[in-house]
């Protein structure tokens, strides 16, 4: 016999959790479950931000927090009036959940524990009488006129309400598209660079304060702290490109040259700082006088990748070496070779087209009564909680829409 509940959330994640929640407080007569298929739920959640789950960002302006998004930002705008920064930092507090703000703005629970927020949901969905019923792989979505049939991996369950919180899930994916929706073929978000050089081999672990970093032969270009890895390069400079060249980046097939401006100055006031610290420091050597404020290993490697000893003074040097030690400041390509996953945050760019999703509501243009809530839809976006807001605020307005229809 089939199982019936009202509302059913399929993927007990983050959206998952958050719209079950908001929808069983507002809706105490109603049964609602969430069918995960894991043994456990909110696994992301647990390893998010390093096992700190980075919540949100303060960024409490919509039209600013939009910019953060690469897909989504035109769309979210409006989602964003109705839920956004202020309003999660809010419902957190009223469950007892305190937030913080780190000096870079990601938001992070004061216990700086994932599982604050794992253990806010879970004593908030039983509070509310929310099924969470574990091993439970949806395997087929049946639309029928009135109401879903979903098979799962135990036994059949029927809803009148369905929501979709299945994350990057391609099998979720496949099912919808047969329901007919258009899914914007997913790609990887959010990773390093692996580059293979000299000039960085040696120094992991340095990090260039801001920097601005562009992929040749493209438009994309970016500013940040750039960190040094075993690999290559990493933090926002290299993200942030990561994420708005996702799509460009994925066909180039991980293979294309940057260049970094390490002191985000152009070549000629550069030079002409060079010029003026030969006199200054003539008879200092040159690997010793570091400059702009960068690194000094860092430094090192710059002046030795443009032909200048580790004994050579600043008199010693030549025009030819003062400009290409000004070229290294300022325009120091790259060749990078492949990526890396980020491990503090990744996601996937792709999944349910956003023309087909009412942004008011949250629901399905193609299929009333379905929501659609967090990373299966077509948004992602730049590492510092942002992700995460986007479930919080789909999930809501689900619950929203839900309590009005
Ligand atoms: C390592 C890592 C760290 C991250 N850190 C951060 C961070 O600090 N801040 C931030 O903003 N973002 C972070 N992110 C991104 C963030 O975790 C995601 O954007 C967010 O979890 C998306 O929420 P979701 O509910 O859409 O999907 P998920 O959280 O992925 O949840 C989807 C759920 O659906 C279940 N599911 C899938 N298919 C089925 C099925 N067929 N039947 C039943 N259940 C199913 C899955 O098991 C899963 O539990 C991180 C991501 C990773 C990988």
């Amino acid at each position: 016999m089939n199982t019936y509940k009202d509302i059913i959330i399929i993927g007990g994640g983050a959206a998952g959790f958050f719209a079950a929640i908001n929808i069983a407080e507002q809706h105490p007569e109603k049964s609602v479950a969430i069918l995960e298929r894991g043994k456990e739920g909110l696994q992301k959640v647990k390893i998010s931000g390093g096992g700190r789950c980075n919540v949100t960002h303060a960024e409490f302006i919509p039209s600013d927090l939009v910019s953060n998004y690469p897909r989504g930002e035109k769309e979210l705008l409006g989602p964003f009036h109705t839920f956004m920064t202020g309003d999660t930092i809010a419902w957190f507090e009223e469950r007892g959940v305190e937030l913080k703000i780190e000096e870079d703005g990601r938001m992070f629970p004061v216990s700086n524990s994932s599982q604050t927020i794992i253990d806010c949901f879970l004593h908030e969905a039983k509070k509310h009488n929310v099924e969470v019923l574990y091993n439970h792989s949806v395997k087929s979505i049946d639309a029928r006129e009135n109401d879903f049939l979903l098979d799962t991996s135990q036994g059949v369950f029927e809803c009148d309400k369905l929501i979709i919180a299945t994350g990057s899930n391609p099998k979720i994916w496949k099912l919808l598209e047969n329901l007919g929706h258009a899914i914007v073929q997913p790609v990887p978000s959010l990773f390093t660079f692996d580059i293979k050089d000299k000039r960085i081999k040696d120094i992991p672990g340095v990090v260039a304060k801001d920097v601005e970093v562009k992929v040749l032969g493209t438009d994309l270009v970016s500013e940040g702290p750039l960190l040094i890895t075993h690999v290559g390069m990493s933090a926002p400079a290299i993200l942030k490109l990561s994420a708005f060249g996702a799509i460009e980046l994925a066909k180039l097939n991980y293979n294309f040259k940057i260049e970094v401006n390490f002191i985000k100055q152009d070549y000629e006031w550069c030079l002409s700082v060079l010029k003026d610290s030969k006199q200054e420091y003539a008879k200092k050597s040159v690997v010793n006088t570091t400059h702009f404020e960068l690194p000094k290993r860092l430094w090192k490697q710059l002046v030795l990748a443009s032909n200048i000893s580790e004994t050579e003074r600043w008199a010693d040097i030549n025009k030819s070496q003062l400009e290409a030690l000004t070229l290294q400041l300022t325009a120091a390509q790259f060749h990078v070779t492949g990526k890396s996953t980020f491990k503090e945050e990744f996601v996937t760019a792709g999944g349910v087209d956003l023309k087909e999703i009412n942004f008011k509501t949250f629901e399905s243009k193609r299929i009333p009564n379905l929501y659609l809530a967090g990373e299966v839809i077509n948004v992602d976006a730049v590492t510092g909680g942002f992700n995460f807001q986007n479930a919080w605020t789909g999930a809501y307005i689900v619950s929203q829409s839900i309590a009005k229809s």
